[in-house]
């Protein structure tokens, strides 16, 4: 399985800096929500400290929860289905199931991303 990032539609305006308002990169990790309700993340261009709105991480946290639904409901049952039984096709299942959790938050954290300034 590869563990590139995959490669996200890029829109021109939500993932400006909310202070000068250049284009942000964004990584994966970025998107991915965080329980760390005190990370800030620094504008590259103007040094000047943002993070995601708080509708971003919730949205973040119903794909989380939309992508692990469908994680279990599809290739999980099949998985586990094709090794009858065996441990370690129920480790690449939970794998599975744990990485469409990932593309699920991170693909709807990037359709609703909204950055807020932060001091
Ligand atoms: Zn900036």
């Amino acid at each position: 399985m590869s563990t590139e990032p995959p490669a996200l539609p890029k829109s021109p305006s939500s993932d400006s800096c909310p202070r000068c308002g250049k284009s942000v990169e964004m990584s994966f990790w970025t998107l991915l929500p965080s329980r760390d309700n005190h990370r800030i993340l620094t504008c590259g261009a103007c040094g000047g400290h943002f993070d995601l709105a708080n509708a971003s991480k919730m949205a973040g946290v119903m794909g989380g929860m939309a992508g692990m639904a469908l994680g279990v409901l599809l290739p999980f049952d099949w998985i586990i289905r094709a090794g009858h039984g065996s441990k370690s096709y129920l480790i690449a299942g939970v794998v599975v199931v744990a990485a469409c959790m990932c593309l699920g938050a991170v693909a709807l954290t990037r359709i609703l991303l909204r950055l807020e300034a932060r001091p």
